[in-house]
C-alpha cells in the first residue's frame, strides 16, 4: 500500500504534534509516525509540569489549542532562584517587565492529550501510531519512507520530511547528521506533591551541588517537584519510601513552603545535552529535541522546540505564498539560518547554568552567589534574563503574535 502527503513528521511528541496542527491550518496534508500508542486520557503517564513561555502560549493560541488548555494551567508571576548554602538569590517578577505572567505551568499530559486528539480529528492529519520508519529515500521531488506497525508496511511519500523524533532521532542518524553530546551524569526525578503553605503563582529554582531542585505550582496546594541528582544517586532516590523522598526534598528546599505530603508517582529522566550539527538534509528538516536536547534547568527545551515549529510554519507559509517548493534547499537553509542563533543562545544558557551551578569549588561558590545578587540588584540584567526566558525578544514571527488568551 502507498500513500502521498504534503508532509510527513516522524515523532508525534510535543513538538511534532504541534507542527502537524500548524501544517493542517495551512491546508496541507500531514502524516505523523510515532512509535508510541495514542493515549488520549492517560493521566499520570507524564507527571511533569511544563513551564510554557509566552512564546509557546502564543503559538498554541494561534493554533486554537490554548483556550481549552488555559483552565488547566497556572500562571507564573514570580520565579525565585536561590543557591543552596550561598547568600545570593534573585526574584524575577512579571510586574517588573510589565507582563501579566512570565509563563504558565501546564501538566504535560493535558497538552499531549489535546495534541493527540487533534491529530486524530483534524481533516488534514493521518496518524500512524505504534509505527516506526524503515527505509528513507530522498528523491528530487519527494521523500519516500516505509512505515511499519509491526504487521503491515505502508510506503509514505511527501514533499517535506520533518524529524521530530527526539534525542535519539532515527531520521537524523539516517542522514548521518553528526551531533555533539554530553552526558551531565544527572537524572531528574519528577513527582507531584502537596505543600503546606503554597505561594500562589510562584516557582522556585534552587541550585544545589548535586543538581537543581525546582518546585512548580500546578494549582491549589499541588506542586511538581523536579529533583535532579547524580545518576548514581538517583536509583537510590527512586527506591526511597515516599516519606523518605519528601524528607530529602524538604531538606534541600528548606522550610519556605512548609511540609511536603501526598507524593504522586516518581518518574526519572536522564539529563543529556545533544546538539545536531546540521538542521537539514535533502527535503528533510530537524525540529525540537531531534535538533537540540538541553538540560531542563532553565525550563527552555520545549519552548525552544515550539519556536522551531513557529519558524518552520513561517518558512513553509512564505514559500507556498510565493508558489515555491516548501522543501527546497533554499527554504530549509532559511529555516536553519533563522533558528541557529536562538539554539546557540538557549543551549549556552542552560549548559552554563548546569556547569556553573554544578560546581562545588570555594571561589566559584562565592562568584555564583555574587552573580545571583548582582542579577537581583541590577534591574537591566534581570529584565534581560526575563525577556530571554519568555522567548519573545525581537520576535517578528506571525505565528507568535496572537494576543494572549
Ligand atoms: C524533567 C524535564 C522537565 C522539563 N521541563 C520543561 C519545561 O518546564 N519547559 C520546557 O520548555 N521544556 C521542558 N523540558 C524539555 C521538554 O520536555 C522537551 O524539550 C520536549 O519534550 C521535546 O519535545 P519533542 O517533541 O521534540 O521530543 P520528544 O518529547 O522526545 O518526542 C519525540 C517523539 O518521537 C517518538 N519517536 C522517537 N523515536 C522514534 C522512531 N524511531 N520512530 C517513531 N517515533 C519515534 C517518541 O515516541 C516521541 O513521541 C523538560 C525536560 C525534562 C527531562
Amino acid at each position: 500500500m502507498s500513500r502521498e502527503f504534503d508532509c510527513v513528521i516522524v515523532g508525534a511528541g510535543l513538538a511534532g504534534a504541534t507542527l502537524a496542527v500548524g501544517l493542517d491550518t495551512l491546508g496541507l496534508s500531514v502524516a505523523t509516525v510515532d512509535a508510541r500508542s495514542r493515549t488520549p486520557a492517560a493521566p499520570g503517564r507524564d507527571v511533569r509540569g511544563l513551564a510554557l513561555a509566552p512564546s509557546s502560549q502564543r503559538l498554541l493560541a494561534t493554533l486554537g489549542l490554548w483556550s481549552t488548555l488555559a483552565p488547566h494551567t497556572t500562571a507564573l508571576k514570580t520565579i525565585v532562584i536561590t543557591d543552596r548554602g550561598q547568600f545570593g538569590s534573585t526574584r524575577l517578577c512579571a510586574a517588573d517587565v510589565g507582563v501579566p505572567a512570565l509563563g504558565h505551568v501546564c501538566p504535560a499530559d493535558q497538552l499531549l492529550g489535546r495534541l493527540d486528539a487533534a491529530l486524530t480529528t483534524l481533516p488534514g492529519c493521518t496518524a500512524y501510531w505504534q509505527s516506526t520508519v524503515g527505509d528513507i529515500v530522498a528523491g528530487p521531488d519527494a521523500v519516500t519512507l516505509t512505515v511499519s506497525d509491526g504487521q503491515a508496511q505502508t510506503a509514505v511519500s511527501a514533499r517535506l520530511l520533518i524529524a521530530a523524533d527526539g534525542l535519539h532521532s532515527a531520521v537524523r542518524r539516517h542522514f548521518d547528521i553528526a551531533a555533539t553530546s554530553r552526558d551531565y551524569g544527572q537524572t531528574a526525578i519528577v513527582a507531584n506533591a502537596d505543600v503546606e503553605r503554597p505561594v500562589p503563582d510562584t516557582a522556585f529554582e534552587r541550585f544545589t551541588r548535586e543538581g537543581p531542585l525546582a518546585v512548580l505550582p500546578i494549582g491549589g496546594a499541588r506542586v511538581v517537584i523536579v529533583r535532579a541528582a547524580r545518576t548514581d544517586e538517583a536509583t537510590g532516590l527512586m527506591r526511597l519510601s515516599d516519606e523518605a523522598f519528601l524528607h530529602d526534598v524538604r531538606q534541600r528546599f528548606g522550610g519556605r513552603l512548609g511540609r511536603f505530603s501526598a507524593l504522586g508517582e516518581r518518574r526519572s529522566h536522564p539529563l543529556i545535552l545533544n546538539r545536531a550539527q546540521a538542521l537539514h538534509a535533502p527535503r528533510t528538516v530537524l525540529i525540537g529535541n531531534a535538533a537540540n536536547t538541553i538540560h531542563p534547568n532553565g525550563a527552555q527545551g520545549l519552548n525552544l522546540g515550539l519556536r522551531d515549529v513557529a519558524t518552520l510554519l513561517d518558512c513553509v507559509q512564505m514559500a507556498l505564498a510565493r508558489g515555491e517548493d516548501p522543501a527546497s534547499t533554499a527554504v530549509l537553509e532559511g529555516y536553519a539560518r533563522r533558528r541557529r542563533p536562538d539554539h546557540d543562545r538557549t543551549a549556552r544558557f542552560s549548559d552554563g547554568l548546569a556547569r556553573v551551578f554544578g560546581l562545588d569549588l570555594g571561589p566559584v561558590n562565592v562568584a555564583r552567589g555574587a552573580a545571583l545578587l548582582a542579577c537581583d540588584l541590577l534591574p537591566p540584567l534581570k529584565r534581560a534574563l526575563m525577556w530571554r526566558l519568555m522567548g519573545l525578544r525581537g520576535e517578528t514571527n506571525r505565528w507568535l503574535r496572537a494576543p494572549q488568551a
